[in-house]
Order: structure tokens, then C-alpha cells, then sequence
């Protein structure tokens, strides 16, 4: 008899009951985990101390003294290579190494050992002309944007995959000369929108596919020249939308007060965002089978509490994950079989790394590459290895460590400059330091600029010599600049300027895409109780079941 599913547990992060899904044992038991201690949203939030959001800052390499740009706040607790530094052969984290010593937590001594080893300025890999970027893998050319893939010449974004010649993207997939756009799909020249996929020349469209020339619209599929979803002939279409002026920064936002009124009002939402996705539980999944409590992933097949990650197979427990199978416990694992407990890693058959790549057989390790068998940066056989490892899981297991993800205390930077703020931004200060996490007092605010609201409402009074003005954004007082890239892009398109510092501007789109719970619903077509990704405060009134909304819609 399976008495475990039934079982309510307290969480020892916030104290409330939570359960373990039935589904979840057996791929606990898979990878080889205990079964968690914290709730769901308690594992999240430990696993996003590990990623930084921070703020682009000016620096020098503790290598070689040349300068870079890194997001890693000042005063941090381990030294900062620059990235092509760090992936070179003039450091070895081997001789870091320690001894383990059986009197002490184990968790210390990986602390110890990681506030030794240097970090890159900037993770990720194989990227040209992206200095001023952050967790970037094989890009090119792209400025002040971050957690990107195989993305060229874009600015100011995050969280996206093979976009190209766009500015001001998030969360969005094999786009081109885009701009201001959340969770977009395969499109070109779409701009102001969400969730839509398949567009061409198009503004402010909401859940729209296949269309091509439309202006706030929602909910259509296969159009062309439809204004405030009313069909139009292609000479009006171009007659009215000459009479709307993107190029004035007040218009803009009477655009998109319209378009917030239209998602409250007008759109017909969902029960979730998932696209081409079977048999699972969560929202904005693409091309996922069998995945459960799950958030904007895609690519992967039976995975479970999780955000954000792809191409991923049997893994549990994760945050910013990709390319791992039969894994669980991790943050920001980009590759691995077997790894647990484990962060900004990419190995097999290992537990508790840091900042390792390639690495199998290795426990409790920090900034190694091509290694086997290395406990604490140390080198042993493979016999020393596994005796010296069952001993330290012994000794962790009587002291309540063993099993526990890489605690607080480890964490990357202050947690209210880790992405852990974007999704719970109600996180006290009290609450992170009692967990021996950090919080930042820095003043990150700038005065010496002009507000960016003194600029000219119309971008068409504005020169070039605009880029050589510092801003001061009104809601982060962050000083910022429009580059030059940036303004000839909006001067082509007649967009108006950004007034909000970029990391705001990202801020303030992906909020959308932050729930990680369900809300109880009623579909507006028959009233069938439905569990939806809406919050009520988002004030939808038209949430749809699946089976109406494809019935309805497409
Ligand atoms: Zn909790
Ligand atoms: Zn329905």
C-alpha cells in the first residue's frame, strides 16, 4: 500500500503543509532523491539564489586586470575571471583543492572551496562580440541581454532562442526584426505582442497565429489586414494604420493601456499557454510529453517540478535546466546524466558541483572541467573516490545534510539581485538572512543624467546625438543610454524611445510569465471548473477549457 501520497508534510522553508504528488516518487526514487523538505515553491526559490540578475556594472578580471562587464555584484564573495580567462588554461581549479575533513559540515567546506575558485564575468559559452551579456551560449553580436541561445544581433532581451536583429524580447523563439515582445514564436517583424505565433508585420497581437498585417488583435488565426480584430481591404488597413503614431511615446501608451484592456476584457484565455504538448500539467510548455507541475519548458519528455528549462528527460526539482536526464535537485544545470544537488553544472554521475563542465564521478567540486573522480577539487582513484564519498554521505546524513540542495548560504549574490526576485518579489530580507542567504543594501540609483521623460515626445524630434544622453528611468532611477543600434532601429521602424531602464522594461514583461501556480476558473463557453494560469488580479474574464477554446478559437 502507497501510504506516502497521502502523507502532508511542513515545509521547513515557510512552515505551510504541502504534499508530494503520487507521480513524483517513482522518479524520485529513479535519480536516487529524498524526498524534499521544502514545498515546491520553497525548492524554487532556494534553486534561484544561484542565478543572478543583478545589474551590468563595469569591472576588472581578478586574473589579469582587464576590464569587463559582468552582472556578478561588487564586493562578491569569490573572485571574477573574464569568460575567455576562465575557459583558458592559465588557472587550474585543481589546485584549490582540499582534504575533507570529517569534523566539520561538509556544506562549510564546499563553501570554503567556492569562495576560492574564480568565476567567469559572464556564463555561457561559444559566443562572438557578446561582452555585455550574461549567460549567453552560442551567440553573436548581441548587447546588455541575457540567458540567450544561438540568438545574433539582439539587444536588451531575455530568455530567448534564435532571435535575430530584434530589441526588447522575452521569452520568445525564432524571431526576426522584432521588438517589445513576450513569448512569441517563429515570426518576423512583429512587434508589441504576446503569445502569438507565426506573424509577419504586425502590432500588438495577442494569441494571434498565422497572420500577417494586423493591428491589435487577438485570438485570430490566418488573417490579413484586421484592425481591432474587424477585417479590413489592404488599402484601408494601410490608410488607417498610417493615422497611427507609434512614434510618440504617449501614444504608445494609450496603445498599450488599449491592449491591457483587451486581455481583461476581450481575449478569450486558455486554461494554459501550451503549445504541442501532451499528457501534461503546468503552463508554457512547448513540445512536452508527460510533464507535471512544470513552467515554460519545452523540448522534454516525464519531467516534474520544474521552471524553466529544455531538453530534458526524467528530471525532477529543477530550475534553469537543459540538455540533463534522470536528474534532479539542480539549478542552472546545462547538460548532465545523474547529476544532482548540483548548480551551473554539466556532468554524469555526480552530486554537489558548482560551476563544473564536463565532469563524471565527482562529488562536492567547484569550477572543474574534464575531470573524474574529484571530491572537494581533490583527484583520487576510483577506489578512494567512492569509499571517501560514502563516508562523506554518511557523515552528511547525520548531520541533516545529505539530500538538501546547495544551501542559501552559497548562493551567488544578494537575493534581491538574483532572479529569485522576479518571481517572488515579495521575499523578505528577514526571511532570506535567517536561511543564511545575503541580501544587497547596494544603492544601485544614479542621478547624474536627465529623467528620461524630458525627452521629446516624438522620436521624430529627436537627433542621433540622443545616444550620447544619460537617462535617469523614472521607476529604478537606473541610468541608462539608448544606443546608437537602438535608435537607428527605432528611428526605421518610427517606434518611440524607451523611457524605462532595459532591465525594467524585462522586469515588467515577465511578469507575465511568473505564476507557478494554478488559480480554480470557470470556462466562460460551459462553466466546467477549470484550473487556470491567470491570477484574479489580472482581471481576465474570458478563460476558456481546452475543449471550448479549440472548439471556439482554433
Ligand atoms: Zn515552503
Ligand atoms: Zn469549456
Amino acid at each position: 500500500m502507497n501510504t506516502k501520497s497521502q502523507q502532508n508534510r511542513v515545509c521547513s522553508g515557510c512552515k505551510n503543509e504541502f504534499e508530494i504528488d503520487s507521480g513524483d516518487f517513482p522518479l524520485y526514487e529513479k535519480i536516487g532523491l529524498l524526498l524534499p523538505e521544502k514545498c515546491f515553491e520553497c525548492r524554487i526559490k532556494q534553486y534561484l539564489a544561484f542565478f543572478i540578475f543583478g545589474k551590468f556594472r563595469k569591472s576588472v578580471s581578478d586574473l589579469s586586470g582587464e576590464s569587463l562587464i559582468t552582472v556578478i555584484p561588487e564586493n562578491s564573495r569569490y573572485p571574477i575571471y573574464k569568460s575567455h580567462e576562465w575557459w583558458g588554461d592559465s588557472w587550474d581549479a585543481m589546485n584549490f583543492g582540499q582534504d575533507y575533513d570529517p569534523s566539520r559540515p561538509f556544506f562549510d567546506q564546499l563553501k570554503e572551496l567556492q569562495e576560492k575558485v574564480p568565476r567567469p564575468h559572464q556564463v555561457g559559452k561559444n559566443n562572438t562580440n557578446c561582452d555585455w551579456c550574461d549567460d549567453t551560449w552560442n551567440c553573436k553580436d548581441c548587447y546588455l541581454s541575457r540567458s540567450q541561445d544561438d540568438c545574433e544581433n539582439i539587444s536588451y532581451s531575455y530568455r530567448n532562442f534564435k532571435v535575430k536583429n530584434s530589441f526588447d524580447i522575452v521569452y520568445s523563439f525564432n524571431l526576426q526584426n522584432s521588438y517589445d515582445d513576450t513569448f512569441c514564436h517563429d515570426s518576423f517583424n512583429l512587434n508589441f505582442s504576446e503569445n502569438s505565433k507565426d506573424c509577419i508585420d504586425s502590432f500588438f497581437l495577442f494569441d494571434c497565429r498565422n497572420c500577417q498585417n494586423c493591428f491589435m488583435c487577438w485570438n485570430l488565426r490566418n488573417k490579413q489586414y484586421c484592425l481591432r480584430n474587424k477585417q479590413y481591404s489592404k488599402e484601408d488597413y494601410e490608410d488607417l494604420l498610417k493615422n497611427i503614431d507609434l512614434g510618440s511615446y504617449k501614444n504608445i501608451e494609450i496603445l498599450k493601456n488599449e491592449f491591457e484592456d483587451i486581455l481583461k476584457n476581450e481575449v478569450v484565455h486558455r486554461e494554459n499557454f501550451n503549445l504541442k504538448t501532451t499528457s501534461s500539467v503546468g503552463n508554457c510548455l512547448t513540445n512536452c510529453d508527460k510533464c507535471v507541475n512544470v513552467f515554460a519548458w519545452e523540448y522534454s519528455q516525464s519531467c516534474r517540478n520544474s521552471i524553466r528549462g529544455l531538453f530534458a528527460k526524467d528530471c525532477i526539482d529543477q530550475a534553469i535546466s537543459w540538455h540533463d536526464e534522470v536528474s534532479g535537485d539542480n539549478s542552472c544545470v546545462y547538460g548532465g546524466y545523474e547529476i544532482k544537488h548540483s548548480s551551473w553544472s554539466n556532468a554524469r554521475y555526480s552530486e554537489y558541483l558548482d560551476l563544473c563542465d564536463e565532469v563524471e564521478y565527482c562529488f562536492g567540486c567547484v569550477g572543474l572541467r574534464k575531470k573524474k573522480y574529484c571530491i572537494l577539487n581533490k583527484q583520487y582513484t576510483k577506489e578512494e573516490y567512492e569509499k571517501l564519498k560514502i563516508q562523506i554521505v554518511a557523515d552528511m546524513k547525520k548531520r541533516g545534510e545529505y539530500g538538501k540542495f546547495l544551501p542559501y548560504s552559497m548562493g551567488l549574490c544578494g537575493y534581491n539581485l538574483s532572479c529569485g526576485i522576479m518571481y517572488f518579489p515579495d521575499t523578505k530580507k528577514d526571511e532570506i538572512l535567517k536561511q543564511g542567504g545575503y541580501w544587497s543594501e547596494e544603492d544601485l540609483s544614479q542621478t547624474d543624467g536627465i529623467s528620461s521623460l524630458q525627452l521629446p515626445d516624438s522620436i521624430s524630434d529627436t537627433e542621433s546625438d540622443i545616444s550620447l544622453q544619460a537617462l535617469i528611468c523614472p521607476e529604478t532611477k537606473y541610468r541608462f543610454n539608448i544606443s546608437v543600434a537602438e535608435y537607428e532601429f527605432h528611428k526605421r521602424k518610427n517606434f518611440a524611445l524607451p523611457r524605462l531602464h532595459f532591465d525594467q522594461r524585462i522586469i515588467k514583461k515577465m511578469r507575465r510569465l511568473e505564476v507557478l501556480k494554478s488559480y480554480s476558473s470557470e470556462c466562460v463557453y460551459c462553466q466546467k471548473h477549470i484550473d487556470a494560469f491567470y491570477p484574479l488580479k489580472w482581471g481576465y474574464q474570458k478563460i476558456a477549457c481546452e475543449e471550448c477554446y479549440k472548439q471556439n478559437i482554433a
